[in-house]
């Protein structure tokens, strides 16, 4: 019996920029008493579905975007007589689906850490249940990746998460709904073992995958200082220090390490934060801007970031303490007009952000934004070959449209153009080349620094926004060719006898010895 862990996708680089985190993960919940699971992930390159023989046991992690191609792999693997499990943040949201058209004999929503061994245990017994509850496992429980089945030379950032779940609650976002909004952080020593394991092994550009690195703002703790009962205070000053504790446990790691994560843009507003994420060597965050102006924050129910001019400062305190910033904006909302463009490319560029992202408002499954999009498409939306676009991931790539939120104002061909214009001039070879003087030193870092940016327009802007499946194409062989020389500039010297530093948190957390599987 083989069991398999799948990242299905539908488009493969070659080479992957971040390691897929959940299927080593889901190893590492994998009892000892089985063979180590084969990891496998179609980012890379697509998966003969032929391997799978019956008896086998084959696991799939789904979101919206790779939910068909994940399909067609349960499919496949339930014909050859394997015993398929889903699991992933769209299984979540649609468990039923994957039994309807994924030929699964079982689902697991929520986290993965404990469903997963028992899904296993009863499949290997012949007698899976349909659903398996995960729910949301406490950070004590959060498992560190089996990182010895990773293939070698094939990702250019290792991916750690230290905290789970976001307070907020954008209206395009899923994450607090599925992850939920209280943050459940890991023991700062199981981060550090993890890490150290990771630099070990070479890895020396790390994400530090979480929802939000900045569970706690300076408001919270106003706002929970107003109050009578200290309680509330002192549990998130409890997490704040938490966040320091993980930072002065990172500054002990070895200087050529750099960290990326993401985090509100309310920490702009927090030295001692950002002056501890530099000494860290967090040296750059996506930080979700959304709108330039306070009536698109107020459509994304963003109303704490900032807009206008103290948007700008805002963004640009956080270069000054050492943080790059890779900002990620929002077209399509439903107070923008054709100006808004021009003016969020202005910020973009004055507020001097290092990498920038510009994604067209998509309804997302289980996010506010695509219910009520479901909702105005009525009781019969359009279709495509019979599937209404209200399920648009169950659409063949080559025939599936883009689907927008309507505008009340611009057509969506119009917001795409836009949008591609402003991916253009952002990354224009002479604009990346202006920003690459402010970033980084030496010549050979500037001209690194123009291969990445160029790469990471390549795979994101071209294959995102494009509707022209030979465009897509075309970017994915570019940004496969792009990505060999770009994996070399972030591979770094293993150094197999690093000692993990100890960062002197209460120990009193250490519940379960985590580097310990399963038995
Ligand atoms: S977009 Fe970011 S801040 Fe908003 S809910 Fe999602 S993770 Fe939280």
């Amino acid at each position: 019996m083989t069991i398999y862990l799948i990242n299905p996708s539908h488009v493969s680089f070659g080479i992957g920029v971040i390691t897929p985190r959940w299927l080593y993960v889901l190893a590492s919940a994998t009892p000892a008493r089985y063979e180590s699971p084969v990891l496998v992930d179609e980012t890379l390159e697509a998966f003969d579905t032929s391997a799978i023989a019956a008896g086998d046991i084959v696991g799939i992690g789904i979101h919206t975007g790779n939910a068909l191609r994940g399909y067609e792999i349960g499919n496949a693997a339930r014909a050859a007589g394997a015993w398929v499990v889903y699991g992933g943040i769209h299984a979540t949201l649609y468990p039923d689906e994957a039994h309807e058209l994924g030929g699964a004999h079982a689902v697991v929503t929520g986290d993965g850490e404990q469903a997963w061994p028992m899904a296993l245990r009863d499949c290997v017994a012949g007698a899976p249940q349909s659903r398996y509850d995960g729910g949301r496992v406490e950070g004590e429980t959060f498992l560190p990746g089996r990182w010895e089945l990773l293939p070698q030379g094939r990702y250019m950032w290792a991916s750690v998460q230290t905290v789970r779940g976001c307070p907020k609650h954008c209206s395009f976002c899923s994450v607090w709904r599925t992850d939920g909004q209280r943050p459940r952080s890991r023991h700062v020593d199981r981060v550090l073992e993890e890490i150290v394991d990771l630099r070990r092994r070479g890895f020396r550009f790390i994400a530090l995958a979480d929802d939000n690195f900045y569970p706690v703002t300076l408001e919270d703790l106003r706002m929970a200082g107003r109050r009578q009962d200290p309680s509330e205070l002192h549990r998130l000053q409890g997490i704040r220090a938490e966040r320091f504790a993980l930072m002065k446990g990172l500054e002990l790691l070895p200087v050529d390490t750099v960290f990326f994560t993401q985090i509100t843009m309310e920490a702009g507003e927090d030295p001692e934060f950002l002056d501890a994420m530099r000494r860290a060597r967090i040296k750059g965050a996506l930080v979700g801007v959304e709108a330039v102006t306070p009536e698109g924050l107020k459509d994304v129910y963003k109303s704490f970031n900032e807009s206008g001019e103290s948007l700008v400062q805002r963004l640009r305190g956080f270069k000054e303490h050492g943080v790059h910033v890779l900002g990620s904006f929002i077209f399509g909302l439903p107070s923008d007009r054709a100006q808004t463009f021009d003016a969020t490319l202005a910020v973009a560029e004055r507020a001097n952000v290092t990498f920038a992202q510009f994604v067209m408002l998509t309804p997302f499954p289980g996010t506010l934004d695509f219910a009520a999009w479901e909702k105005s498409l009525g009781d019969d939306p359009p279709s495509v070959n019979g599937v209404p676009v209200s399920r648009h991931w169950l659409i063949p790539q080559a025939q599936r449209p883009k689907v927008y939120i309507e505008h009340p104002a611009m057509s969506p061909d119009e917001i795409r153009r836009r949008t591609q214009d402003v991916w253009d001039r952002f990354y224009s070879l002479r604009s990346i080349w202006k920003r690459s003087q402010g970033a980084v030193t030496s010549l050979k870092a500037r001209l690194a620094f123009v291969l990445m940016s160029k790469i990471y327009r390549q795979m994101y802007a071209n294959t995102g926004i494009a509707t022209d499946s030979a465009r897509v194409n075309r970017s994915a062989q570019w940004a496969r060719l792009m990505a060999i020389p770009c994996r070399r500039v972030f591979a770094g010297r293993p150094i197999p006898d690093l000692k993990v530093p100890t960062s002197g948190q209460d120990d009193s957390r250490r519940m379960i010895p985590l580097l310990n599987r399963p038995m």
